[in-house]
């Protein structure tokens, strides 16, 4: 499996694409509006044949630019079940799996910072949208979030991965670009030391942050595929 990570510094979104280098096949993780053009030029440049727009979660920071690369490339959008997003081609869940030509991607329901959340595994590797960020983790105060549900998500399917497992983040606002799963395990600080359920809650609920920017336009405008 090939990977590319691409940043929009606006929001701070990591997106990646993904392919099969026989078939070409291709699919896009987390796109941003604002980047299509960008994103859109590669594709076509690496002669890429985009089969999927994944999703982690439905955004409330930034805007998919997925029902736009929908039209131009014919490829299929997917969301988890509990969005119910009426314009996505495939309402997925926990257990379900695609593939880019002999690559399989698994998906992880991983909820808590949202309940539309999945975790896209590859061998190898994992990315994790925003339950699991480095030295981090998603806000879990509004759109359904929950922390005690994003601990075990974090604590039952990511944490019980391989150490080595590559963790590709939704955002960083450090300048961090990847980590893995056994240094989150040691040096996350809202996880690390055994951090208790209980612990992991104080620490989400002690949290006072300011509401997104944008979260008026993004979740509605992302439960239409930011059209
Ligand atoms: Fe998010």
């Amino acid at each position: 499996m090939q990977l590319r990570q691409l940043f929009d510094h606006q929001s701070s979104t990591y997106s990646y694409l993904l392919w099969d280098a026989k078939t070409k096949q291709a699919a896009l993780i987390d796109s941003v509006k604002e980047q299509i053009e960008r994103d859109a030029k590669l594709i076509q440049e690496l002669g890429l044949n985009l089969q999927y727009l994944l999703e982690t979660h439905i955004h409330a920071d930034h805007i998919t630019g997925s029902g736009i690369l929908r039209e131009k490339f014919l490829a299929k959008v997917l969301v988890h079940k509990n969005s119910q997003s009426d314009c996505a081609d495939i309402l997925a869940e926990h257990g379900d799996s695609i593939s880019l030509g002999e690559t399989k991607i698994n998906l992880l329901h991983t909820p808590g910072h949202t309940n539309t959340d999945i975790s896209y595994l590859i061998e190898g590797a994992v990315f994790t949208g925003d339950t699991l960020l480095i030295r981090g983790s998603g806000r879990t105060d509004f759109q359904s979030g929950n922390a005690g549900i994003a601990y075990d998500s974090i604590t039952q399917y990511l944490f019980t991965l391989p150490d080595t497992t590559i963790v590709y983040p939704g955002h960083d606002y450090n300048g961090l670009t990847t980590s893995t799963i056994g240094e989150e395990k040691t040096l996350n600080p809202r996880l690390a030391n055994g951090k208790t359920r209980e612990e992991y809650i104080a620490i989400m609920d002690g949290m006072d942050l300011p509401k997104p920017k944008l979260i008026e336009q993004a979740v509605p405008g992302n439960m239409e595929c930011g059209l």
